[in-house]
């Protein structure tokens, strides 16, 4: 066998319609409530993974090297790889986002499925879709769903086994989403950061808890009778609660800006004109607005007209992980 393992993997983003936020296990990533997410199909990671002799691992986003934590959080996650695989060389990790990165945008989501699969190929390990979400997981816990084509489940579970994502059919339910670009600088509080503050602090969190995984019933349920309403008026509600949980963090974290309060509005608007759209927000200002998917174009005509400085990116369901090429490594 080749000594050579590299393989290149692209992944797109998903953006959540039952929200992941909070962990109950930090270093296995156990979220503490299942999520529901689309998959879409645009602005994907493409991500390289290739073995060396170097003495140390490279990891290059965008062409410039990562340091900090940003770096830590994929050697370590290469470490998690190479146990599974139980080889131990170094590699160069080369990935491009096309959404701006850390902005709330899911970058981490297209960048940690996108890895897994990579760095899996090359090391020569071969993982079912289940292994695959289990281990992006351990990246990014919304990575775990970017393994799927169109809409995915992904079920908090109870230990590493149990917390995996997998597809849910929809037949009959074509959907499609307008991202909003309103601020594409990273953030300043990480999800990681957000998220931890919120559960140690926010009197709101537990009923969280207690109410996400009825919303995740009623989200699949509309699902299975393809009852768009329904799955939307879900998600923007599901959205609204997860940031008022936020809000009563100490201090409290609040990842709006007065763009995004104008552009909840105008879907309010578009909406009682008859274009029925939802919104939905995840830890960044940008506002992600649910349509059919025939009325994508429409969607994101409608917005630029209202609000001609922005960016959009129009989307609509997509496909999971995949690998563009790949020459795994023997031991
Ligand atoms: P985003 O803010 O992009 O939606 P997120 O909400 O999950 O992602 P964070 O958990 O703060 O936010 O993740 C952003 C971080 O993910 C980046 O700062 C970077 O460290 C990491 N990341 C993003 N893209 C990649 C990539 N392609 N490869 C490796 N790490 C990445």
């Amino acid at each position: 066998a080749s000594e050579e393992g590299s393989a290149t993997a692209l992944a797109n983003p998903n953006i959540a319609l039952v929200k992941y936020w909070g962990k109950r296990d930090e270093a296995l990533i156990l979220p503490w409530t299942g999520s529901l997410s689309l998959t879409l199909d645009a602005a994907p990671t493409t991500t390289t993974v290739r073995l060396t002799d170097a003495p140390d691992d490279v990891v290059l986003l965008g062409g410039r090297p990562l340091e900090g934590t940003a770096r830590s959080r994929v050697t370590r996650f290469i470490d998690l790889v190479r146990a599974l695989a139980g080889r131990d060389e170094r590699v160069t990790v080369d990935s491009h986002n096309e959404i701006p990165t850390g902005a709330g945008l899911a970058s981490s989501a297209s960048g940690f499925a996108a890895l897994a699969l990579a760095a899996s190929t090359a090391f020569g390990l071969d993982l079912d879709r289940r292994a695959l979400s289990r281990l992006a997981r351990r990246g990014s816990g919304s990575a775990s769903r970017s393994i799927f084509d169109g809409i995915a489940v992904w079920h908090a579970g109870h230990d590493d086994e149990s917390s995996f994502a997998e597809a849910v059919p929809a037949p009959g339910l074509e959907l499609g989403m307008v991202l909003t670009v309103l601020d594409a600088r990273a953030k300043s509080v990480s999800s990681r950061d957000g998220m931890r503050r919120t559960v140690d602090t926010s009197p709101y969190y537990p009923a969280w808890v207690e109410r996400t995984p009825v919303e995740l019933e009623e989200m699949l349920a509309a699902i299975t009778r393809a009852d768009f309403t329904a799955v939307g008026t879900i998600a923007e509600r599901n959205a609204m609660r997860m940031h008022a949980t936020m809000l009563g963090a100490e201090p409290p974290v609040r990842y709006w800006g007065p763009a995004s309060v104008e552009l909840l509005d105008l879907v309010a608007n578009l909406r009682g004109d008859g274009l029925e759209c939802y919104a939905t927000m995840d830890a960044g200002p940008n506002v992600k607005i649910l349509c059919r998917a025939d009325a994508v174009d429409e969607l994101a005509t409608r917005i630029l007209e209202a609000q001609p400085d922005i960016g959009v990116i129009p989307a609509r369901a997509g496909r999971g992980a995949r690998l563009i090429t790949s020459e795994p490594g023997g031991s």
